[in-house]
């Protein structure tokens, strides 16, 4: 009887949509959009030819995967990786986010009939309507502003529409989940755990008046409390996990899940294997594979944009696959699950990190993304949910952000 009446409910909704996934014995009705907020890009992304994503490309994330896979929407990241915060290292870390707003645009010159940028919601919802892929954009790791906050308006001009905080390291904005302890930072939650700085706070509101949502994703306990209480708008992580489900630094606890949701923001539950399941194993597995991969190519150190995509990289991680299994699609439900509970249906989202690290079994790349939504159909949530979770509660909060700006 439920089935029939799932299938009614599908027939229904697929008579109004016309979207329908063709071959499954059950009809499966796509949601209105599915949109992903977190995907990263190589350096070298449209540059090397094996990094064309209008082709066919050993990236976890290209257009025909999109287009497969029924991912309609996705923020690439503009990341960069943590170093000194002298002049040095932030004139680097500016001229390393040049080169991924610049190999966006190129991609999006380069395939306009398949892809567009989206900066307001608007937009996002009128490419889907068009048969259109969306890129819109996300910062991880503000230090790429190169401690001048001018950088965040260039970077607004840019598309960016979120702002990472922090990455792995302590920054000038704000403490990490992820301290650099090897070099004397001190552990989150302890008494040197300073959270947000001024120049962190000035970010904060400069991101309000503009319209940009801010994204705690990899900041301290601490850094997310002063984030809630600086921001005048909802705020958002753009990938995380629930610590109460797996006990890791980087997952969000459930006070600052409500804390999130009150404050009518959203956390983008993240694929990422370590936040979903332990397994020391695997993880030593990995670090040998990358070592020996690194030497195997002449390189004295891994190096995740060069080593990650080489055919030996995928058979060591075959064979990794056969002792230490990856997290599934329906742990990553799980969480999902606990977040809604503690949290509420209005305040969870999806964020893969692929080509960050991202892909569990059943959605490994994002051909599989119908995967997802057939998942979360298995653990019981409904169409309505489903259509909150994939994309509409992003989209509202993103809403409130600009309006917000607008006041
Ligand atoms: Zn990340």
């Amino acid at each position: 009887m439920r089935t029939m009446l799932r299938r009614l409910a599908c027939l229904t909704a697929l008579a109004l949509s016309g979207h329908v996934l063709a071959g499954t014995a059950l009809a499966q009705v796509d949601p209105p959009i599915t949109l992903d907020t977190h995907v990263d890009i190589p350096f070298t992304y449209m540059h090397e030819s094996r990094f064309d994503v209008g082709k066919a490309t050993p990236l976890l994330v290209d257009l025909g995967k999109m287009e497969r896979g029924g991912l309609n929407a996705a923020f690439f990241v503009i990341w960069v990786p943590q170093h000194k915060l002298d002049a040095a290292g932030y004139a680097k870390a500016v001229q390393q986010a040049e080169e991924k707003y610049d190999a966006i645009d190129d991609m999006l010159m380069t395939y306009p009939n398949r892809i567009r940028l989206a900066t307001t919601p608007a937009q996002a919802l009128a490419n889907r309507k068009a048969g259109l892929l969306s890129a819109m954009i996300g910062v991880e790791n503000a230090y790429s502003l190169g401690h001048d906050l001018h950088r965040l308006d260039a970077a607004y001009d840019r598309g960016a529409r979120y702002v990472g905080l922090v990455h792995v390291g302590n920054n000038d904005l704000c403490t990490s989940s992820l301290p650099d302890t090897e070099h004397g930072e001190r552990a989150m939650n302890s008494p040197g755990d300073h959270g947000m700085s001024d120049f962190g706070r000035a970010v904060v509101k400069r991101a309000n008046a503009l319209g940009i949502m801010v994204d705690i994703s990899h900041a301290s306990d601490r850094c997310v409390r002063d984030a809630l209480a600086v921001s005048t708008a909802p705020i958002i992580a753009s990938h995380s996990g629930a610590r109460a489900v797996l006990d890791h630094p980087r997952n969000l606890p459930d006070d600052l899940l409500r804390a999130i949701a009150a404050k009518g923001g959203v956390i983008q539950a993240v694929a990422y294997k370590e936040f979903l399941k332990k397994d020391s194993g695997r993880e030593a597995s990995e670090k040998k594979l990358q070592a020996q991969v690194a030497r195997a190519a002449g390189d004295a150190k891994y190096d995740s944009d060069k080593h990650d995509y080489l055919p030996a990289m995928a058979r060591g991680m075959a064979e990794i696959e056969k002792t230490f299994p990856l997290p599934t699609v329906d742990d990553y439900v799980k969480q999902i699950r606990h977040m809604v509970d503690v949290a509420g249906i209005d305040h969870v989202g999806i964020a893969s990190d692929f080509d960050g690290g991202g892909g569990i079994t059943g959605w490994t790349d994002a051909s599989q993304t119908r995967n997802v939504t057939a998942a979360l159909r298995r653990a019981g949530f409904s169409d309505g949910d489903i259509a909150k979770i994939w994309g509409g509660n992003l989209l509202r909060v993103w809403g409130e952000v600009e309006r917000d700006a607008g006041r």
